[in-house]
């Protein structure tokens, strides 16, 4: 295909970059060899439910040729093509774990089972998509086992999980894997700035902080709470090193109220001082942070490069006890005594 032409193909999917992916798919398309099962994986924000929503509409597409056969591309134009846009077309099931619940439970795999063996009611085939698939239960994953082995000639299952290995064999044995993969920051700002028209800046902000993930840029622009909250929970910590002792166990005892809140802190915090091991490192260039280069210049300057790469393993440390249940004020507090002191 010309270049030109793959090019509006690939735009009528409406996804930035995984371009691999994508072609993967169009290709089973094109030599009309639709697995029953496919499963995406790649780290958390990065797209994987929006390119099963994709492929299910292609699936399901009538504007093609012969309407018994898919389209290679989504026309997103035709009923069926806005009918899954809309997330209300009849034979694209959506399977989750209940708010409520740890697992996707077996009833729900009951449930998908009953609803595969049915006709489908508009399109010609019948798409079950389960994000996180990782979150069945065992007995859920070996109740779709089932499904897996003797698959309905309709019916595609499209799974998505962090990692392929969270998965049972028997049901990775069953499944087309998908690997998805982070975006470039420069593929993130570009696409911040021509389709969601982000300044410049503001861009290159969000694209460093995204760390390849698509998803997590969107959220960034579509909530400034999100940005807001950083800049905050930033300045509270990096003022740690020059506060006192009671001052950083008041902060540990505020941030382990919510466990939610303490990894997310966490995780800002160790973007931060690996900034600061590279700053140190004199890389200042490659450092995330790109709107608080300044301070972390004066702060790295202070606090040398063996220390920035001791509390880069404290942090890491910490969140691995979180994992693990330690309680969090102590494990937070533990930290806090960890962090180096600037005078
Ligand atoms: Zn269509």
């Amino acid at each position: 295909m010309k270049e030109a032409t793959l090019q509006t193909s690939l735009q009528n999917w409406g996804i930035i970059g995984h371009e691999h992916p994508i072609d993967l798919l169009r290709r089973s398309l094109a030599a009309r060899r639709v697995r029953h099962a496919y499963l995406f994986t790649g780290p958390e924000h990065i797209g994987k439910t929006l390119l099963a929503q994709r492929f299910a509409q292609t699936l399901l597409c009538t504007n093609s040729p012969d309407p018994r056969i898919a389209p290679q591309d989504p026309c997103n134009t035709c009923l069926s093509c806005r009918k899954v846009l809309h997330g209300n077309h009849p034979d694209v099931h959506i399977i989750t774990r209940p708010k409520d619940k740890q697992f996707i439970l077996i009833e729900q795999i009951r449930e998908l089972q009953s609803d595969s063996s049915r006709k489908t009611l508009e399109g010609r085939r019948n798409i079950f998509i389960i994000p996180g698939a990782h979150e069945m239960n065992l007995q859920a994953a070996n109740c779709l086992l089932k499904t897996l082995e003797e698959p309905e000639p309709d019916v595609v299952l499209l799974l998505t999980a962090p990692d392929a290995g969270l998965l049972l064999p028997t049901i990775l044995s069953r499944v087309q894997q998908v690997p998805m993969h982070l975006l470039t920051s420069e593929q993130i700002r570009t696409a911040l700035e021509q389709r969601w028209e982000v300044e410049p800046e503001e861009a290159t902000l969000i694209a460093a902080l995204a760390a390849g993930r698509m998803g997590w840029a969107i959220q960034a622009v579509e909530d400034d709470d999100l940005l807001t909250e950083r800049k905050e929970l930033l300045e509270t910590l990096t003022g740690l090193p020059a506060a006192s002792k009671v001052q950083r166990f008041e902060v540990a005892q505020r941030l382990s109220a919510d466990a939610d809140k303490a990894h997310a802190t966490l995780e800002l915090w160790l973007l931060w001082w690996r900034d600061m091991l590279l700053a140190a490192n004199k890389s200042l260039d490659l450092t995330v942070n790109v709107d608080m280069r300044d301070l972390l210049q004066e702060q790295a300057a202070k606090i040398g490069s063996a220390e920035a790469e001791r509390m880069v393993q404290a942090i890491l440390q910490t969140m691995e006890a979180l994992e693990q249940n330690v309680n969090p004020r102590i494990a937070l507090e533990v930290l806090m005594l960890d962090l180096p002191t600037i005078r």
